[in-house]
């Protein structure tokens, strides 16, 4: 019997699995050894006590190394097993032979070897995703920690403003049109500020997976506001062009998450100042977001290693803006398209399905 997918089933699927795991073994051995289905039942029965005990006594999922308890289980496991079909062998009056032991031994060595080789891949699999997941975060919290500055520069304009006019609405003189008209500007101004601040906080909190259907145009506004402070901060401007209705399906954190990454980009590459073009626009079923800078630009061996993690040309970089984007696109069914020339620009094209 094989008690490799056995033992896998019950360490990573846990008790059900693992029960329908052994019902399908069964099943099989009747279908192919017939009558040798009584003792592959039996054994069975036994040893699934003995791996349910061992895998909650062990607690193997809380101990490193890891590897050491699956292998361990394995040999007992096919040890079990080998006494089973010595006993078998015995009832049956066949005679031990050297060789029959050393194949039983090898048996259990070589579920042993197995066992700790597949624990191994899926450790390893395991911590990867994990790592992924651990990257977007950290990209995430390295851009908000850049943007913050700005924001804050940002905030603390239209508070001057408002501070400004209160001052001259204390003073008495002022005619109660002005009054009207300055009491307008501060609260436009403290407007500004807040929805500055909320698009940032949206930004930050911690982002649903589910997709939805959504307005890319209605994007727009929120990007602008997360991310000029920052342009002005460098010089940069940034012009809009956004047909109205782009319905696609996404989810609006990540998307937002992955433009403000492009539109940082795009910033960054044009140190001494600029234009940032966004356009978006309907193309068949398809929308396209376009971003495009008149900055550094990249050469072709650059463009090679756009998006593989770590890779950054930035004193303070992080390397990780463009690989957690072309995930992000991904999940959404989309593509990120980059076209770049040195010392003349780049443009960022994302494409994802339109939804109707
Ligand atoms: P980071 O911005 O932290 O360096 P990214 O993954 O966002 O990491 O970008 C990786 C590298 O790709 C950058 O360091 C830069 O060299 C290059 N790059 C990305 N966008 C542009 C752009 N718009 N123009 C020129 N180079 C770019
Ligand atoms: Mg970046």
């Amino acid at each position: 019997m094989s008690l490799i997918p056995l033992l896998a089933a019950f360490l990573y699927g846990g008790i059900g699995s693992g029960l329908i795991v052994s019902a399908v073994e069964i099943v099989f051995s009747y279908y192919f050894h017939g009558p040798e289905v009584e003792w592959v039942a039996l054994i069975t029965v036994f040893l699934i006590p003995f791996i349910l005990s061992f895998i909650y006594l062990s607690n193997w999922k809380h101990k490193s190394p890891k590897i050491m308890f699956p292998a361990l289980l394995a040999l007992i496991c096919a040890f079990a097993t080998f006494c089973v079909s010595l006993f078998d062998s015995f009832t049956n009056e066949i005679p031990f032979t050297l060789s029959s032991i050393l194949i039983g031994l090898g048996y259990c060595v070589i579920h042993m070897l197995t066992m700790s080789m597949i624990t191994f891949l899926i450790e390893h699999i395991k911590e990867n995703l994990a790592l992924r997941q651990e990257f977007q975060k950290s990209e995430k919290l390295n851009v908000l920690s850049e943007l913050a500055a700005s924001v804050a520069h940002e905030i603390r304009n239209p508070m001057t403003v408002a501070r400004g006019f209160m001052q001259i609405l204390n003073q008495s003189q002022v005619s109660e049109e002005k009054k009207r008209m300055y009491t307008a500007m501060v609260i436009e101004e403290i407007d500004r500020a807040q929805n500055i601040i909320s698009d940032y906080l949206s930004l930050a909190k911690p982002q649903a997976e589910k997709l939805e259907k959504l307005d890319a145009s209605t994007l727009s506004q929120k990007l602008a506001n997360l991310i000029n402070p920052y342009a002005s901060l460098l010089n940069v401007q940034i012009a809009f062009e956004m047909e109205s209705y782009l319905w696609i399906l996404a989810n609006g954190e990540k998307l937002m998450q992955c433009l403000v990454n492009l539109t940082k980009n795009g910033i960054e590459a044009m140190p001494d100042g600029g234009t940032l073009q966004i356009r978006g626009y309907k193309e068949k079923d398809l929308v396209r977001i376009e971003i495009r800078d008149n900055g550094i630009g990249m050469t072709h061996e650059q463009l090679e290693r756009l998006g593989t993690p770590f890779y950054s040309t930035k004193q303070k970089g992080t390397g990780l803006g463009m690989m957690v984007s072309y995930r992000i696109i991904k999940t959404f069914g989309g593509t990120i398209d980059v076209t770049s020339q040195l010392n003349k620009g780049t443009c960022f094209v994302v494409t994802l399905p339109g939804a109707s």
